[in-house]
């Protein structure tokens, strides 16, 4: 009989080929997608051709998404996406995403089924962790790890011990996942579980739908943690009918498991938040934050630019205009969503508000193009991150909320809540 195992130890356990591992362990596990970007691609494909292997470990299993500087910013933006582009059609590598097909890495590969329940991912970028929204062990590394990836199928790891957030009752209007991913970053930090895997349970999380739940897991590394993972049930697995392209396996903690702490969290006490500059603790009401004027909104990306984010932004704005003033951009993360929202007709609300609807790309998220912030500018994103110059300037500010807080905020021209709205 085993020692009681957390879902992450399961999965770390049944990748290494191990009955038990414990926190603090160091295995070499068996991968089942390797991921990368048109950042972090060209990096690996170099140190790929390094290592003396001519082909891929699997070229079913490693995923290349021109996402971030895409459709390409500038010729060095366009070289790299080239680099990316030769190498998965040299390999044959069949998840690789072309402009017109490709979304943002985080919410294409689950729209995907590339990624599914006990499934051990590493990708190059950090939030590769919104995979385990789906019950998987998934995490960011360094480009070498997936050079090194790419060739064997594998990588070492220190299992990593884990917390569990039980968030319980009822979330009030207004208050999305994003606030709850927030509050919990507010109260412990952006170093609050250091290497550790973030396990969600509650009756929130087991009402939260799919989208919501990505967004949460997408924040844990805000909070330093390897991972963020939310255990399968018939909401994952609705998710994933006829989506799925492999068999998965579902993993379930113990009851006795052990976690380095427990922390039970009362959803009333959850508030629509924003983060201010410049960390995503820095959390406020955003009932609290009126006075802070704004220049510009930012609805999408890998934390919130899913169809339930779009259906509520378009809630919030329809029949009204954006602020004079402020630019409202809103870019849906991948092409399914962008059709999506066509056929539900946000793309009219979007457009009757004075909002620009991008292409799916990460663009202003990491300061890359599509909405750069000039000096002293300030910036409402329903992105993940607000470091110093993260959009633009580093003498501009970014706001973090949710997309009902942003919508809110692009019409009254200063953060706002949706009821403040005429
Ligand atoms: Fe990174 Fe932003 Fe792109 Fe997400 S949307 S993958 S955080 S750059």
């Amino acid at each position: 009989m085993s020692r009681p195992m957390t879902i992450t130890e399961k999965i770390f356990a049944a990748h290494a080929g191990l009955a038990e591992v414990q926190p603090g362990q160091l295995v070499g596990a068996k991968l089942d997608i390797v991921l990368a970007n048109d950042v972090t691609a060209p990096i690996a494909i170099r140190e790929f051709g390094r290592v003396g292997v001519d082909k891929v470990w699997d070229n079913t299993r490693i995923a290349l998404v021109p996402d971030h500087y895409t459709p390409n910013k500038d010729i060095k933006s366009a070289e790299q996406a080239k680099i990316m582009r030769d190498f998965a059609h040299a390999q044959g590598i069949t998840h690789y995403y072309e402009i017109g097909c490709m979304g943002v890495e985080h919410a294409l590969l689950p729209e995907q089924g590339v990624v599914g329940p006990g499934d051990l991912i590493i990708g190059a970028d950090s939030h590769t962790c919104t995979y385990g929204a789906l019950g998987a062990f998934a995490t960011g590394v360094g480009s070498t790890d997936v050079a090194a990836a790419m060739a064997t199928g594998e990588s070492w790891f220190k299992v990593p011990s884990s917390i569990k957030f039980n968030v319980t009752g009822q979330l009030a209007p207004w208050v999305s996942p994003k606030d709850v991913i927030l509050h919990i970053i507010g109260m412990i930090g952006v170093d609050g579980a250091l290497y550790q895997a973030m396990e969600f349970t509650g009756d929130v999380f087991d009402c939260m739908d799919m989208d919501g739940r990505m967004t949460v897991c997408n924040m844990a590394i805000e909070a330093g943690a390897k991972s963020g993972i939310i255990a399968v049930d018939d909401i994952t697995r609705a998710y994933l009918e006829g989506r799925a392209e492999r068999t998965w396996t579902e993993y379930h903690s113990d009851p006795d498991a052990v976690y380095t702490q427990v922390y039970e969290i009362d959803a009333a006490t959850i508030v629509p938040t924003v983060a201010f500059p410049h960390l995503p603790s820095n959390t406020r009401a955003a009932a609290d934050a009126r006075d802070v004027k704004i220049d510009q909104v930012v609805i999408g990306s890998c934390t919130n630019g899913r169809i339930e984010d779009m259906r509520v932004a378009a809630g919030v704005l329809k029949g009204h205009k954006v602020a004079d003033g402020v630019r409202l951009i809103i870019l849906p993360a991948t092409q399914d969503i962008w059709r999506q929202c066509m056929h539900e007709g946000l793309m009219d609300v979007f457009l009757d508000a004075g909002a620009a609807v991008s292409t799916p790309t990460c663009g202003p998220c990491l300061g890359g193009h599509m909405g750069i912030l000039a000096a002293g500018e300030r910036a409402v994103a329903t992105t993940n991150r607000n470091f110093v110059g993260r959009m633009g300037d580093p003498t501009s500010e970014v706001y973090l909320s949710s997309p009902a807080v942003a919508a809110a905020t692009a019409v009254a021209g200063h953060i706002a809540l949706p009821d403040d709205l005429s």
